[in-house]
């Protein structure tokens, strides 16, 4: 299974990307993932690449191309995975298109995750990860019992730097301009499979596996 899940910043890409690895084992490749890594590794790369993603804008085509080559060519993905945050320009598509070509293992389907504006504000403006654990969890969504969890046992509720007002509406706008038009550009090639994402975390996974087929 070779996919692509494509959604506005906080349309739950990771967090189904996540569920779908455990279940099918495939792995999930984040390309935001990935780059905060470099991030956290305090690289010169790492350092350029923080700017971008603290203002919200994309990381040069190229260099993100170099990665998912790279990324792609691990033997854990030569029987499938799931691109979660890639493409997210025209140029990347085309790129993907033609790495996959030369791998001989084209794109199964790209799946589009619906979600409303005022709810993808909630899920990115109330995002926190646990620092014990590393579980997603969100302030607007998540149950007293589940943050209290991790703050009990000594964790700490860690927001995301991107995750704030100004960098979310940058983000949600560039998410517009340079990524919105992949839905054309998958649905002209009859790859596009969309779902509607709102909803609890597992009424949206059912929807997607039921999507998959
Ligand atoms: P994400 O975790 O997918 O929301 O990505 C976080 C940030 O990483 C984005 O706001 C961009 O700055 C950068 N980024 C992730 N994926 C890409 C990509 N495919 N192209 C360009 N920049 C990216």
């Amino acid at each position: 299974m070779r996919i692509v899940l494509l959604g506005a910043p906080g349309s739950g890409k990771g967090t189904q990307a996540k569920k779908l690895m455990a279940d099918k084992n495939i792995p999930q490749v984040s390309t935001g993932d990935m780059l905060r890594e470099a991030v956290a590794s305090g690289t010169r790369f790492g350092l350029k690449a923080k700017s971008v993603m603290d203002a919200g804008d994309l990381v040069p085509d190229e260099v993100v191309l170099g990665i998912i080559s790279e990324r792609l060519s691990q033997p854990d993905a030569a029987d499938g995975f799931i691109l979660d945050g890639f493409p997210r320009t025209t140029q990347q598509a085309m790129d993907l298109r033609e790495l996959l070509d030369q791998l001989g293992t084209p794109l199964d389907t790209a799946v589009l995750m619906d979600v409303d504006f005022d709810i993808l504000m909630k899920r990115l403006t109330g995002r926190r990860t646990c620092s014990l654990t590393g579980k997603l969890l969100n302030v607007h969504f998540s149950s007293r019992d589940e943050l209290d969890e991790c703050t009990k046992a000594g964790g700490e509720l860690i927001q995301r730097e991107d995750d704030n007002e100004e960098t979310i509406a940058n983000r949600l706008e560039v998410y517009r301009e340079n990524t919105e038009p992949l839905i054309d550009y998958y649905a002209k090639r009859g790859k596009l499979t969309t779902i509607n994402a709102e909803g609890t975390i597992d009424e949206v996974y059912d929807r997607l596996l039921e999507a998959l087929g």
